[in-house]
Formats: C-alpha cells, sequence, structure tokens
C-alpha cells in the first residue's frame, strides 16, 4: 500500500492524523493514509539542510544524468503512474497515460539538459584592475507544494528545475491526491542520494505550513490558490524567503465576428473541459462579438451537450467527475447562483447528474455579464460562461477586467488585430486561434493575483537559481 513518504533516503510512514483518500469516480475511500507529524516534517528539511552541500556542488551532467534515469523509470513504469493518477484524480485513464506521462517525463529531461547550458552576462575588467564574473547558483533548501488537479505534473514542474540547479527539496502533494506522488518517492529513494529529495504528506495547515516556515527553507513554490499563496507570502516575509507562486485563473477567450467558427466550437470543447475544467489556463470566460455570439452559442451547446463523461475506463470517456465532494458543491453552488440571475440561460448541463461520484454535468452559461460572479471569479469546474461584446477595446477591457492574469486567447482571421490584443492582454500567455497549448521551451506563469515565477522554460531553471557577482583583484 502506498503510505510512505522518503525522509533522508528512507520510506517511512506518517506520524500524524489518519487522512481518507478518494475514487472521485465512485466516492468509495480508497485508503487513508497518515500524514508527517511536525517532528517528521523538521527531520525532511534537516535531511535536505544536510544534503545541499554535496548535492549544490556536484557537477550539472551529473544531476542530468539522474534526472534523465528518472525520465527513463517514469516513461517505464508509465501506465502504473496513469493508473494511479486517474484513480485518484478522477481523470480518463487515457488523458493520463497518453497526454501526461510523455509530458512529464519530457520535463525531467528537458532541465536535465537546461541545467548543462546556462548563460548570462560575459566575464570581464569593468573596473581597471579587476574582472568580474556572474554566477548561476543554487538558492539553498526549497519547500513545494503542489495542488490537486494534476499531481505528478506539477511534481515534475517544481522538482525538475530545482534539483537540476543544484538544491534540495522537500515536496509536500495535496493531501487530497498524494497516491503517484507517494509511488514516485520510491524511484527517488533509489536514484538520488539521501535528502537530496523528500517527500512529505500531510494537509496544509499541520504540514504545509510548518514546512514552509521553516527558517531553514530558502524558497518556498507553490502552485495552488490565491490564499494559500498569500498566507505563505506572508510567513516568509519574516525569514526574508524567496517565493515562486503559480496561482488561479480565469482565461478569457476573446472572439472576433471573423474567427472561424468551427475551430472555436471545437477549441473551447476540448479546452474549456479538459479535465473537468479543473485547470487554471481553462477556456472558461468566453467574450464573442454581437455578429457571431447568437450562432457560437447554439453551436457550443450543442458541442458541449456531446461531452462524454463517465469513470476511468469507460469507452469513448471524455471527461471523469470533479476531484472531491466539496469541489463538487462549489461548482454546483456558482452554476445556481448564476441560474438565479434574470438575464442569464444555462444552455448546456447545469446539475449534478444522478450518479454515483463527484460528477457535474458539462455546462455552458450564455447572456453572462461582466460583473457577474461567473465572469469574476474562478468555478475550477467544467463550466463555461459566454459574454456578448461589441468593439475590441469593449473586449479589451472585459478580458483585463479581472483580478487574474495566467492565461487568454484571442480568435480572429486578422493577424493585425491579433498582434494589437496580445500586446495589450494583462495575461503571462495569450495564444491566438488556439488555447491550452504548452510546450516545455516556453514560460507558464501568471501576472496580477495569478502570481509571479515562471514553470518550464529558462526562465524555470533561473527561478530556482542565485545570480552572483564574483570580483577577482588583478
Ligand atoms: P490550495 O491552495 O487549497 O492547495 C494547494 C496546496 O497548498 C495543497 O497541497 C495544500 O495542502 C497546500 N496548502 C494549503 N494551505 C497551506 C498553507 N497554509 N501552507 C502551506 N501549504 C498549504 O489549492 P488546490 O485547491 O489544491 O488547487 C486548486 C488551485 O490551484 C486553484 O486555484 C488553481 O487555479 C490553482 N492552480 C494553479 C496552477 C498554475 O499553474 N497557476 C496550476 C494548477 C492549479
Amino acid at each position: 500500500m502506498l503510505n510512505k513518504m522518503l525522509i533522508n533516503g528512507e520510506l517511512v510512514s506518517g506520524e500524524g492524523a489518519a487522512i481518507d483518500v478518494f475514487n472521485p469516480s465512485t466516492g468509495d475511500k480508497i485508503c487513508d493514509i497518515q500524514e508527517a507529524s511536525a517532528a517528521q516534517v523538521s527531520a525532511a528539511v534537516d535531511a535536505a539542510e544536510a544534503a545541499f552541500d554535496s548535492w549544490s556542488q556536484t557537477a550539472p551532467a551529473e544531476r542530468s544524468a539522474l534526472l534523465l534515469q528518472l525520465a527513463d523509470k517514469i516513461e517505464a513504469m508509465g501506465e502504473d503512474f496513469a493508473e494511479l493518477e486517474s484513480l485518484d484524480v478522477g481523470k480518463p485513464y487515457s488523458a493520463a497515460l497518453e497526454d501526461e506521462v510523455p509530458a512529464i517525463a519530457d520535463v525531467y529531461r528537458f532541465f536535465a539538459g537546461a541545467c548543462r547550458t546556462m548563460n548570462g552576462s560575459a566575464a570581464g575588467e569593468y573596473l581597471e584592475g579587476y574582472t568580474s564574473m556572474i554566477r548561476r547558483d543554487p538558492v539553498g533548501v526549497v519547500a513545494s507544494i503542489a495542488p490537486w488537479n494534476y499531481p505528478m505534473m506539477m511534481a515534475a514542474w517544481k522538482l525538475a528545475p530545482a534539483l537540476a540547479a543544484g538544491n534540495t527539496v522537500v515536496l509536500k502533494p495535496s493531501e487530497i491526491t498524494p497516491l503517484t506522488t507517494l509511488k514516485f518517492a520510491e524511484i527517488l529513494k533509489e536514484i538520488f542520494p539521501a535528502g537530496v529529495v523528500n517527500i512529505v504528506f500531510g494537509t496544509g495547515s499541520e504540514v504545509g505550513a510548518p514546512l514552509t516556515s521553516n527558517p531553514k527553507v530558502r524558497m518556498v513554490s507553490l502552485t495552488g490558490s490565491i490564499p494559500t499563496g498569500q498566507k505563505i507570502v506572508g510567513c516568509g516575509a519574516e525569514t526574508m524567503k524567496r517565493t515562486h507562486m503559480e496561482l488561479g485563473g480565469k482565461a478569457p477567450v476573446v472572439v472576433f465576428d471573423d474567427a472561424d467558427i468551427d475551430e472555436v466550437v471545437e477549441g473551447i470543447r476540448a479546452f474549456g473541459y479538459y479535465n473537468a475544467g479543473q485547470d487554471c489556463t481553462a477556456a472558461c470566460r468566453i467574450y464573442a462579438q454581437q455578429g457571431i455570439y447568437d450562432e457560437l452559442v447554439k453551436k457550443l451547446t450543442e458541442a458541449v451537450s456531446s461531452i462524454k463523461f463517465g469513470t476511468q475506463k469507460e469507452d469513448g470517456v471524455e471527461m471523469g467527475p470533479l476531484v472531491s465532494q466539496a469541489q463538487q458543491q462549489k461548482v454546483a453552488a456558482m452554476v445556481d447562483r448564476a441560474r438565479a440571475l434574470p438575464h442569464i440561460t444555462v444552455t448546456a448541463g447545469g446539475n449534478i447528474p444522478d450518479m454515483p461520484g463527484f460528477f457535474y454535468e458539462p455546462t455552458l452559461i450564455a447572456g453572462a455579464k461582466q460583473d457577474d460572479e461567473i465572469v469574476q471569479k474562478e468555478v475550477f469546474g467544467p463550466v463555461v460562461s459566454v459574454t456578448q461584446f461589441e468593439t475590441e477595446e469593449q473586449g479589451l477591457a472585459w478580458a483585463n477586467d479581472s483580478d487574474y492574469g495566467l492565461a487568454s486567447s484571442v480568435w480572429t482571421a486578422d493577424t493585425g488585430r491579433a498582434m494589437r490584443m496580445s500586446a495589450r492582454l494583462q495575461y503571462g500567455c495569450t495564444w491566438v486561434n488556439t488555447h491550452f497549448m504548452l510546450t516545455t521551451e516556453m514560460p507558464h506563469g501568471g501576472m496580477k493575483m495569478s502570481g509571479y515565477g515562471k514553470d518550464m522554460s529558462m526562465y524555470g531553471l533561473e527561478d530556482y537559481t542565485t545570480i552572483r557577482h564574483v570580483m577577482i583583484k588583478h
């Protein structure tokens, strides 16, 4: 049974309270796992601190080789990981196996190469008689906190750049979906020296808070919600920790009259509902220009109604349940509050289906207005709203009128307009005539309340290093 954490190279059971883990497709309990005690959290940080001296001095090629081994192992065990991830999060097995496992292996491979090719300013004599050079060195012990929507992918986004850069890590998966990370601990133990990577399990309050406020932790990386980010940044102030925050999103999708409507429909059907909409870049906030609005709502309604939802291995399943009953209730309550407004029509879905598990129907909400909660607040479920706009200026202003700043897309046949909009959208990413596509070479991260710091890409690697100046007197 998967109930062991990894502390200082040993697989150990938690000594704290037991937490139930559920299969979201049935609502059945899978197992319970004891969380780390306060002493175990401290021991994990101590182990990471002790391992830092030697790990930070390894050659990039040496770290790279271990990350490549890890990638090979993930691929070799791809079916086991996909099985566990889909069981724990409820997502279709095929999505975990075909979309996630290859992308996760690729993240480790990318950073294995990237750490061998860091670049920066030229060394030189900027003062007569002195040579200056720049170093990029690891930060120290990094505490990484992952969310429940893509547990193993988020672990990869955090572990790969941190380890590649020469840091040591204590990673905490979400208490809701820990299974793949605990399985992963078994492989990490075989590949990395004791203490370089540690995995602790538990809730935010009992394990996450003591971990991220430990004075020996020099950097905290979180993918999670805004309130959790605020708490971590607040606590980190006392010991001046570096923080890396990937928080929520509410992606605007601005569709102009000249867009290819069938591509828009296909895109939103796929990217608004992938992972049951539990995705911080989900195409969830549609702005449709006046001339295309009616036709778009009609076609989207048909398309969304055709999404097949079901259990992990059902034939043709495209969408799974929400991760928990709490998430299901939250989504249902938001849709109910939207439906109560006189200008809103729920044109597809809008209900908890009569079946076991934490499902919610793929839902389309037409007629939403800019100030509505459904337009302003993150749902994190299979719910997409459509709002009508008139001019380019209005579309842009409404798209930017959000606390969030993670991802956005523009759909138009006019290249000039696509460029104008991309230049002015206040989001970490803007896609044109597509949405959601990620690649390991390119950065992913937010602006505004969506946070700061980049995952993936060379920028991600740089975030886990500190710039130092070394000056030599001749
Ligand atoms: P959450 O903030 O509730 O939990 C995230 C993690 O933080 C969990 O592991 C949790 O145990 C931990 N945590 C909670 N309180 C803590 C504390 N005080 N100290 C330390 N750790 C604490 O978020 P969630 O519900 O797991 O995930 C969903 C959220 O994550 C959404 O808002 C979503 O948009 C966001 N998200 C963002 C990205 C991104 O890349 N920007 C990706 C995925 C999810």
